[in-house]
């Protein structure tokens, strides 16, 4: 069952690659029409080990046009 991390923010997962839970750093991978999306990556080795869409004041007005933009990205590669 994949685990799901679209109601907090990350500040430590599970790195396959160290066995054990790593802080992560996050990088901007892309702006969307509704935000941003983040990429964590373990603060040690910077294998991916998630993604999450961010979505701010600056884009709320037109993630509402755009209709809703709750949908986090909440895929997280392990
Ligand atoms: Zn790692």
């Amino acid at each position: 069952m994949p685990q799901q991390f679209g109601a907090f923010t990350a500040s430590e997962l599970y790195c396959p690659k160290c066995k054990q839970s790593q802080p992560v750093r996050e990088r901007l991978l892309l702006v969307l029409p509704s935000g941003e999306l983040h990429e964590y990556l373990c603060a040690r080795c910077a294998t991916s080990l998630g993604e999450r869409e961010v979505t701010g004041p600056a884009v709320r007005a037109a993630a509402a046009q755009a209709g809703p933009a709750k949908k986090a990205a909440r895929r997280l590669l392990r």
